[in-house]
């Protein structure tokens, strides 16, 4: 008999949402592994995103992607350690659309991924959602708000009411760490899952110890998740391919007066509609760009519906090497002109008075040579394991019995909109089918 009925690899945004919902049930033992460390203690998360990011050990620090197709890679932002992406992110908590749902199961053949289908799970989280207070917000979200009425009412953040950040780990695992059914176990990189035949036996840590269950959820994000499946030698295509992340394009202003670097970054973004659909772009105001430079602040141009897809792929053994990324963005041209229409949108709010009061634009090169050299992500990062590919609807991944995908990866297109809030709601549903299904094999007498 194994020590575990459940191990969940990597505790993100997901992870520790399904370890805390598993574990909710005193019988069922549930192990946490994560690569990067355990939270050392508030003050780091209620930092800044610009200073979170900086805290040793909070990100990947090698990890590289190529943006575009033939372009240099360039570091990739991940977060690392107990609390994953959500740790080190922005703090926007927004759905989408919902017919980004309903194309899901329209287009994409997801069923039962409709927005009618996630809209009460998105409502359960137990994140804590608020708007900044306008005493908070810089100069440049203010402008913006003064510029674009969808930007006048600020967006969600992970905070609470004293402006401290709500990561998972303080909503979800934190209130579960006493049970003892739960072991979060900091500090321990999954190389594999373990196969029986078929079925899942269990996770190889990369410092070689085997550790035994029947049932895995890999949660380690829609980087690290498909590097692990590739790894493992499974029976199934498609593990790595379908990468998606939004493409943005930053527009720097040298501000008159600089910002306080502990100041909020983000309070609000606008998003608009392009020639095509509604609220496909957004234009998203960081007041300052951190310590080393607040007398920098960015209005970047993004376009979030998305066609364009890449891939990850392994391409060293090593369990300790990070993978390829290669998001390919814009190499369906439609992205690339829709871009376009998000850098004109961010052009005529330059022209505003309210912005224009914040500084000096920095000359920009909005040639295709140009937007190509400057094209940023919103690391967003998702589509790897996708569900009706690598997953079933119910993320358990085909012809492998207790083997389960449950992060950013399965999404089978990006949302328009950060992935946070739909990771966590993408969780929460993954574990309630899970633990029924543990209850019922329960029931039968089988082993958990
Ligand atoms: C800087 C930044 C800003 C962002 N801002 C926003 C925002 O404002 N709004 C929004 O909606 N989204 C934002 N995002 C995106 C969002 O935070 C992520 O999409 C979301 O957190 C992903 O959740 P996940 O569970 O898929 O992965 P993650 O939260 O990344 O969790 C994966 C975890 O698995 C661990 N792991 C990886 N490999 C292994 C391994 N081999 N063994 C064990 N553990 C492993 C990782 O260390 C990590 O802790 C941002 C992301 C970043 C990086």
């Amino acid at each position: 008999v194994s020590r575990w009925d459940v191990i969940v690899v990597g505790a993100g945004s997901a992870g520790c949402v399904a370890a805390a919902r598993l574990s909710a049930d005193p019988h069922r033992r549930v192990l946490l592994l994560e690569a990067g460390p355990d939270r050392a203690g508030p003050p780091e998360v209620s930092t800044t995103f610009l200073d979170a990011l900086h805290v040793p050990g909070r990100t990947w620090p090698d990890l590289h992607a190529s943006r575009s197709t033939g372009a240099p890679p360039r570091p990739y932002l991940r977060g690392r350690g107990v609390g994953g992406s959500s740790a080190v992110n922005a703090m926007i908590a927004q759905p989408g659309e919902p017919d980004d749902y309903d194309a899901w199961e329209r287009d994409l053949g997801c069923r039962g991924w409709s927005w009618a289908d996630v809209e009460p799970w998105f409502r359960r989280t137990a994140l804590v959602l608020r708007t900044a207070p306008r005493a908070e917000w810089g100069e440049l979200s203010r402008a913006l708000g003064a510029a674009v009425p969808d930007a006048a009412g600020g967006v969600p953040l992970t905070r609470d009411d004293r402006g401290r950040r709500v990561a998972v780990d303080a909503a979800y695992l934190d209130p579960a760490r006493s049970r003892a059914n739960l072991e979060v176990r900091a500090g321990t990189a999954v190389d594999r899952v373990l196969l029986d035949a078929r079925a899942v036996a269990g996770v190889r840590t990369v410092a070689g110890d085997d550790l035994e269950a029947r049932t895995v959820v890999v949660a380690a994000g829609a980087i690290h998740t498909p590097a692990i499946l590739l790894r493992s030698g499974l029976d199934v295509a498609g593990i790595g391919e379908g990468l998606q992340d939004h493409p943005s394009f930053p527009i720097t202003i040298r501000r008159a007066v600089p910002a306080d670097p502990s100041s909020l970054p983000i309070a609000t973004l606008a998003r608009l509609d392009s020639s095509e659909a509604r609220h496909d772009l957004q234009l998203l105001p960081l007041d300052h760009a951190g310590r080393h430079a607040p007398d920098l602040a960015v209005l970047v141009a993004a376009l979030v519906r998305v066609r364009s897809r890449g891939v990850v792929l392994v391409g060293d053994p090593d369990p300790a090497a990070d993978p390829v990324v290669e998001p390919r963005m814009l190499s369906d041209e439609r992205d690339a002109r829709l871009l376009g229409e998000a850098i004109d949108a961010a052009e005529r709010v330059l022209e505003h008075p309210a912005v224009r009061a914040v500084g000096e634009v920095v000359a920009y090169d909005r040639t295709p040579g140009g937007v190509l050299e400057g094209l940023g992500d919103y690391v967003h990062a998702a589509g790897t394991c996708a569900m009706g590919r690598v997953v079933d609807e119910r993320c358990r991944v085909v012809r492998h019995a207790g083997l389960v995908v449950c992060d950013a990866s399965v999404m089978p297109a990006l949302p328009r909109a950060g992935t946070h809030l739909p990771t966590v709601m993408i969780a929460e549903r993954v574990a309630a089918w899970l633990a029924a299904e543990l209850d019922e094999r329960g029931r039968a007498g089988q082993p958990g």
